[in-house]
Formats: C-alpha cells, sequence, structure tokens
C-alpha cells in the first residue's frame, strides 16, 4: 500500500489537522485566481502560451534545454524510462524507489524493462554499491541502461543526497555508457534544504523532474526536463499514454504561481517537520528519524503504543497521518501550522500516557 491511513469512521471528527502528505494541500485564493485568469491555448500542439512559459521556467530552473508538462509525476517518470531503455533493459534504484513499489509496475508492464533494487541506508545507495552492481556487458545479462535517484528520498525519509554522491553517480554511469534519471518529486525541498540551486544538483542528470502536486501546493502537475532531443523523444510517449492535454494552461498558471510564491516558504516545512521531531523524540519510547526535510517517520512501539493503535487515537483527535512501510510518516506541508504541529505533540503524549 502506498500507505495505510486509519479505516474511515463515520463518527470520527472531521480532519483539522492533516499530516498525510504533502499531496493533501489545497489550491490557495491567489493560486485559484491565478488559475482563473490564465491564458490558454491547446497544449497537444504546442499553442498554450501559459505551458510554454512554465516549461521554460522549469528548464531554466533546472539547467535543461527543454522541458513538457505531464499530468503526474507517474508519468514523469514512466515517460522517462520509455525513452531511455529498450525491452529486457535494467533500471538500477534503490530499493525503496517509487518507480518500484508505487507506480502499478508501469515500467514492466509498458516498457518490459526490469529494475534492480539496491540497498543502502535511508532510501539512498552509495557510489561504490552502485559501482558493485555493474556487470560487463555480455549476452547473458540485461543491458544495464539508466541510473534512477529520488532527490529527496521519499520513504528513505524525505533524506537529501549530498551534491557530491550525485556527481559520483553521474561519473560511475557516464563511464559505463549509462543514462542517468533523478526522480524530483522533491527536488526543491532539497535545494532548500542545502541552498544548492537546483541547476547544480540536477547537473549530469539525463533526465530530471519536477513534481507540483506535493508540497508547491498545485493540484495537479509535473515537469520532466532534459535535453531537446530527449524531450521531443518524452512528447511522443506523452502522446502516447493520453497525456497530452488541450487548455492546460489552468493546471499550468497554478505551478507558475506556486514557482514564484511557494518554494522559499518550503522552509517553513522543514522548520515544521524539524519541531515535530523534537517533540515526539522527548516522549519516552518513540523512536523518531531526525528530518531532512518534510518528512517525519517514527514508531511509537516502544512506548507501548503499535503505530496502527497511534494512528487511529491520533484520527479520533482530527489528526490524519497513515503508517508508510512499517512506521508512522508525518508530512509537513502548506496547510500545516507550527499550532498544529504542539497540539499533534501534545495528543501523541496523552495517547503514550494512556497505554
Ligand atoms: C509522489 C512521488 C512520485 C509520483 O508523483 P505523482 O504526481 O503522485 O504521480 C514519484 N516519485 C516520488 C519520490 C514521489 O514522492
Amino acid at each position: 500500500m502506498i500507505y495505510t491511513p486509519p479505516p474511515r469512521d463515520p463518527n470520527a471528527p472531521p480532519v483539522r489537522i492533516n499530516l498525510l502528505s504533502d499531496t493533501q494541500t489545497r489550491p490557495t485564493a491567489a493560486m485559484r485566481d491565478a488559475m482563473a485568469r490564465a491564458e490558454v491555448g491547446d497544449e497537444q500542439i504546442g499553442d498554450d502560451p501559459t505551458v510554454n512559459l512554465l516549461c521554460e521556467r522549469v528548464a531554466g530552473l533546472l539547467g535543461k534545454q527543454a522541458a513538457v508538462f505531464m499530468p503526474s509525476g507517474t508519468m514523469c517518470n514512466v515517460a522517462a524510462t520509455l525513452v531511455h531503455c529498450r525491452p529486457g533493459d535494467e533500471i538500477l534504484a534503490h530499493e525503496t524507489a517509487h518507480i518500484i513499489s508505487r507506480e502499478g509496475g508501469a515500467h514492466a508492464a509498458l516498457g518490459g524493462f526490469q529494475i534492480m533494487p539496491l540497498k543502502g541506508d535511508d532510501g539512498q545507495f552509495t557510489p561504490d554499491t552502485f559501482r558493485a552492481a555493474l556487470h560487463p556487458r555480455t549476452r547473458y545479462q540485461p543491458p544495464q541502461t539508466v541510473v534512477s535517484v529520488e532527490q529527496t528520498a521519499n520513504i528513505g525519509g524525505g533524506t537529501i543526497w549530498s551534491k557530491a554522491a550525485l556527481d559520483e553517480i553521474v561519473a560511475i554511469a557516464k563511464a559505463n555508457g549509462m543514462a542517468t534519471h533523478m526522480d524530483g518529486a522533491r527536488l526543491l525541498n532539497a535545494t532548500v534544504a542545502t541552498g544548492i540551486p537546483a541547476a547544480e544538483m540536477a547537473a549530469g542528470w539525463d533526465s530530471a523532474w519536477i513534481d507540483f502536486s506535493k508540497g508547491l501546493g498545485a493540484p495537479i502537475g509535473g515537469v520532466l526536463a532534459g535535453s531537446a532531443d530527449f524531450i521531443d523523444e518524452v512528447w511522443r510517449w506523452k502522446q502516447r499514454l493520453g497525456g497530452a492535454m488541450r487548455q492546460a494552461g489552468i493546471a499550468a498558471a497554478a505551478c507558475i504561481h506556486a514557482l514564484d510564491h511557494h518554494v522559499d516558504r518550503l522552509a517553513e516545512d522543514h522548520a515544521n517537520a524539524r519541531a515535530l521531531a523534537r517533540g515526539l523524540a522527548q516522549i519516552d519510547g518513540i523512536a523518531v528519524q531526525e528530518p531532512e526535510t518534510n518528512l517525519v517517520f517514527f514508531k511509537p512501539d516502544g512506548a507501548g503504543v503499535p503505530g496502527n493503535k497511534m494512528v487511529g487515537e491520533l484520527r479520533k483527535h482530527g489528526v490524519l497521518l497513515a503508517m508508510m512501510d512499517g512506521r508512522i510518516r508525518a508530512c509537513t506541508h502548506l496547510d500545516v501550522t507550527s499550532a498544529m504541529i504542539e497540539e499533534t505533540i501534545g495528543h501523541v503524549r496523552e495517547i503514550v500516557r494512556a497505554a
């Protein structure tokens, strides 16, 4: 499961504090206003000026020649591997990668690719682990065509790959004739947290994308960037997958609004995540992974409350979060305030005391 939220209970109070995911953000009034005023055209034939502007801006932001607007981050990943690989090829990624566990097997179903899961702490494999997984080109083994990283690593705890590790992985990939793909669903969280510009972070990566429907707060969309030739090929897959749109400027306007107003403020989400982790860590028996960005993973079992029970009890207080791969994940975002974080910590403390 992507995540296991508490069972739906008709008697539960409304959700007041939504820590389930940064996908839960609602478009702000200003964002809706920008959407309503958007100049639009037929995106499919390249005539939507707002989509075109968004693509230019993201290409510039990521330091690439070109970019394309997609309905989702998943389609960015899928279209990218469909361009990079041929049937029977192997993609190397961390074993917790979204492309392995959360895209419905798309890379196998649509492309005929296999993904080699690499091990490593916190959602990241080391350059040495990557090097050790490479084999010479023989007719026995699958061609190893692409290496993929998630910046930030979602299930890894929203962790940030260091620029040095990214550069080393690129160098190894290039020396072995491989393409490099960056799943940057939360790349801007990493750039805000480190101060390293997105173009630097993505330098050397043949394809990179950012999601607008996560912490950036837009309702729809991801933008995939790369060389002009790569993006031409991606367009063919966008068409084939049914991702070519019409007056998509309405959605792109929300993304442009997010670039202008919702990037720097990601720092607030990171501060809220740190405050949540600090508060939880002060409760005896709760094991918390130190957050690097906006995702906080913790286990309350040591305090005598299993994760499922904690999630269910918090829901009774109007706090929504979920189990994810055996731990609880709390996600801070645009619609989460520091007062909500304090309230959540208070509820957790009470639930532990009552147990
Ligand atoms: C959310 C996410 C995706 C997929 O994005 P959607 O817009 O939900 O399709 C891909 N990779 C990572 C790391 C994600 O967190």
